[in-house]
């Protein structure tokens, strides 16, 4: 952990420019601006690839954000339009997560998955997602009669149901940890606390301007940030989550045709109040309009979570709150009443009153309420124009799944 003043110290020991009057001005070689699961593969990536690399977080920690509020789910790829980035992405990060995760010991466990169909209607939707996943080279996946499925689940209620062996769940903690710690060993810096404000692209190049998160915290909207430290880095990675879109749009210079609208959906869990799982796989239904639906996760310690449900929220109009993260988490507890019908529908012995509040987590969304789902947004140069600027949009699930080919994915497009 870097305070801003000691993070400035740190480039200049690295050889990099001089303090000029003002703002310390420096020069940096690659800055990845946040630290969650994406921010962190792609510093580790970068590093592996020999660059200096530093990472700026505005929370105190790392992996606070949507990277620690999700299903830890390792996504097979089954859903996804064949040819983007979401089919592609995921379907390689799968595989190398689950090859990284067993040599680093990473605590996760391949449980498998049955998409179920509860009514005559939905059989043939789990036709097409069989179709679907095959043309993503997801091949594994097995069609099976609902007597086979409850066979293998007793508490299911199911017509049809598709099984995904490959899919799996993984403690998303412990392998930010890790990657944390990789990028660490070769030299990345890491600086918490700290908050990219503005970007300015102009004839040296990229410009950033950095605060100290806590200058931050009694800032009135729209009054102007100065700066504490303006860097200037060769390779600027904007991996800023929900953040992401409203940082770029305070890039000055760069083409904000480029910069794609933001839609926020949370997603609320509500956690199982029997202690013994009634299901030993994870169970899915079908997909409905913003999410994946109203599933049944474990997680490693056996505890069965559903969720997420789908409820679009305003991103509020507040730039720097939505950089310090200041989203709206709550679970209200009111929100569990349609959870009961909709997962009664496969798992009908869930009892009264046995579901209770836990987490949420914020999908960063590129398309709205109704429209098409939309792709991950991976725009270097080739797409907006600018050398050194990387931005990534709309990183919203399987984005842990696919953290570790998405790394791979910048270092061998934009590596310069
Ligand atoms: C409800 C839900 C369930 C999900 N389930 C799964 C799943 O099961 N499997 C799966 O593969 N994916 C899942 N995902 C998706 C996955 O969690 C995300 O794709 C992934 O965590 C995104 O990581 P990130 O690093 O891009 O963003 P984040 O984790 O949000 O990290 C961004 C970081 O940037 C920092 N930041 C923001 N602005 C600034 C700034 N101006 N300056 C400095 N720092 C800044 C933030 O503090 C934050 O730490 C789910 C997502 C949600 C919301």
């Amino acid at each position: 952990m870097l305070p801003l003043r000691r993070f400035a110290g740190a480039c200049r020991r690295r050889g990099l420019a001089g303090i000029a009057p003002g703002a310390p001005r420096e020069a940096a070689d690659a800055v990845v601006v946040g630290a969650g699961v994406v921010g962190l593969a792609v510093a580790r990536a970068l590093a592996m690839a020999g660059r200096e690399v530093v990472v700026v977080e505005a929370a105190p920690s790392f992996g606070t954000g949507t990277s620690s509020r999700n299903s830890e789910v390792i996504h097979a790829g089954i859903y996804y339009p064949p040819g983007s980035l979401k089919a592609s992405l995921c379907v390689r990060g799968r595989e190398m997560l689950y090859k990284y995760c067993a040599e680093r010991e990473i605590p996760h466990k391949q449980l498998g998955k049955l998409i179920v169909a509860t009514g005559v209607a939905e059989t043939a939707k789990l036709d097409m997602l069989l179709k679907n996943a095959k043309e993503n080279g997801v091949d594994d996946l097995q069609m099976m009669e609902g007597s086979e499925a409850m066979e293998m689940e007793p508490e299911l209620r199911c017509l049809k149901a598709l099984l995904s062996p490959r899919t799996g769940i993984v403690d998303s903690h412990s392998f930010m940890l890790s990657l944390l710690a990789d990028a660490e060993n070769l030299g990345t810096a890491i600086s918490y606390n700290t908050t990219v404000t503005n970007g300015y692209i102009g004839d040296e190049g990229l410009e950033l301007h950095i605060s100290e998160s806590k200058a931050l915290e009694n800032h009135s909207v729209g009054s102007p940030v100065s700066p504490q430290l303006i860097l200037f880095p060769k390779l600027l990675i904007n991996s800023a989550g929900l953040s992401a879109a409203p940082l770029a749009k305070r890039f000055h210079g760069l083409n904000q045709v480029f910069v794609p609208p933001a839609y926020y959906a949370r997603g609320c869990y509500f956690t199982l109040s029997q202690t013994k799982s009634p299901f030993s796989h994870l169970i899915y239904p079908l997909p409905e309009d913003g999410g994946i639906g109203v599933h049944v996760t474990l997680d490693l310690n056996g505890v069965v979570r559903f969720g997420p449900d789908v409820e679009w929220i305003d991103g509020g109009k507040d730039v720097t709150s939505c950089f310090l993260s200041r989203f709206d988490y709550s679970v209200n507890p009111t929100r569990c009443s349609k959870f009961y019908p909709v997962i009664r529908k496969y798992f009908p012995n869930l009892k009264d009153d046995s579901l209770e509040p836990s987490y949420s987590g914020i999908r960063p969304k590129l398309s709205g309420p109704g429209q098409p789902p939309s792709d991950f947004v991976i725009q270097g140069e080739d797409i907006h124009g600018v050398p050194g600027l990387v931005n990534l949009f709309g990183i919203e699930s399987p984005g842990l799944t696919s953290s570790l080919a998405i790394a791979e994915y910048i270092v061998s497009r934009y590596l310069r």
